[in-house]
């Protein structure tokens, strides 16, 4: 398990770096599956000009639902659809990071690579659920992305589960299984409510007792992001943010909507209070995943391509101005 290992690092030195300057709750949680006591290997790192870096371009966070040989939802889709995704985004150069490194800006991946954001709603058993070994069984989407990152090795499988109370048809082995293997865990309320149609209380009470169910299943874990089910905000927008209820608070770095396009960059306007995503489902419709991936590949120039030195953020000199200020001290122009 060397890759999990390297991983594991690289989270761990991640979190040092990047804790002071993003403001984005300090550390990331540990993946722990294996040691992270590897080496620190210094890489040489390319001309940001040579491989066209521009860390400053587009984000595509792909939403996805339940993954099954028989979709009914226009959400759904089958693994095979799953898997030609997984093999269109390695040949296009796409390395996955979850919704938390995302907003947090720590992409690190190589020179010359795209980050791509995968996301799974609803906590289904299609998504996973484990066969007699304890293995993830090889038709759920966790059970597709492992094996494809077995066989295509600088392609890391790590996705971000939004998931209900009671998730993936209530195994108690599922949420423990995610976090040790790198995927994020976010929330999604208890019971997949309409949050607009809920007083304050009641959006509070449905994102606590949800946050609560994940962090005791997880000893350790923090719930860093959430995804409002049906892409619905609540009357008053900010508790999908923040609040608390019965004397425990919540606080989100990140909250995700429903469609339609590929997010902004963590670094230049994007607004952690509504991230953008595009859908994947059954079929090929306009401003899903096809559309998006072809329109990046028609217009390169604004995707975001990755210097491959996560303590810089290289862009084009004439894109400069559109860095949030934040971020200056880790600018590089070219
Ligand atoms: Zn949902």
């Amino acid at each position: 398990m060397v890759r999990r290992t390297a991983i594991g690092t690289r989270v761990v030195l991640s979190a040092l770096i990047f804790a002071t300057v993003t403001g984005c709750g300090g550390a990331a949680n540990p993946v722990t599956v294996d040691n992270v006591s590897a080496p620190v290997v210094t890489t040489t790192v390319p001309d940001p000009a040579a491989v066209g870096a521009n860390e400053l371009g587009l984000v595509p966070v792909l939403m996805y639902h339940q993954v099954t040989p028989t979709p009914v939802g226009e959400y759904d889709q089958t693994p095979e659809k799953f898997r030609a995704e997984l093999e269109r985004l390695h040949r296009a150069n796409y390395r996955p990071v979850t919704v938390a490194d995302y907003i947090c800006g720590r992409i690190d991946i190589p020179a010359g690579t795209h980050p791509v954001v995968l996301t799974f709603d609803d906590s289904t058993s299609t998504q996973l659920r484990f066969d007699a070994d304890g293995k993830a069984a090889p038709d759920t989407a966790i059970g597709i992305l492992e094996e494809f990152g077995t066989h295509n090795p600088d392609f890391e499988p790590t996705a971000t589960f939004y998931v209900n109370n009671d998730p993936f048809a209530g195994d108690g082995r599922a949420l423990p299984w995610l976090a040790a293997h790198g995927y994020e865990i976010g929330a999604h309320t208890a019971s997949h409510a309409n949050l607009a149609s809920l007083d304050s209380t009641g959006v509070q009470r449905e994102l606590v007792v949800n946050v609560r169910a994940i962090e005791a299943a997880v000893p350790g874990y923090h719930v860093r992001t959430m995804a409002l089910p049906l892409g619905i905000f609540p009357a008053d927008h900010g508790l999908a943010t923040a609040g608390s209820w019965d004397g425990t608070p919540y606080s989100f770095e990140a909250v995700l909507l429903v469609g339609a396009e590929p997010a902004s960059s963590p670094f230049g306007q994007t607004d952690p209070a509504g991230v953008p995503r595009i859908r994947s489902g059954k079929s090929e419709v306009d401003f899903a995943s096809a559309y998006w991936l072809d329109r990046l590949e028609q217009h390169p120039d604004q995707r975001y391509t990755s210097d491959g030195n996560p303590n810089k953020i290289s862009v084009p000199e004439h894109l400069a101005d559109e860095l949030n200020p934040r971020w200056r001290d880790r600018l590089n122009t070219y």
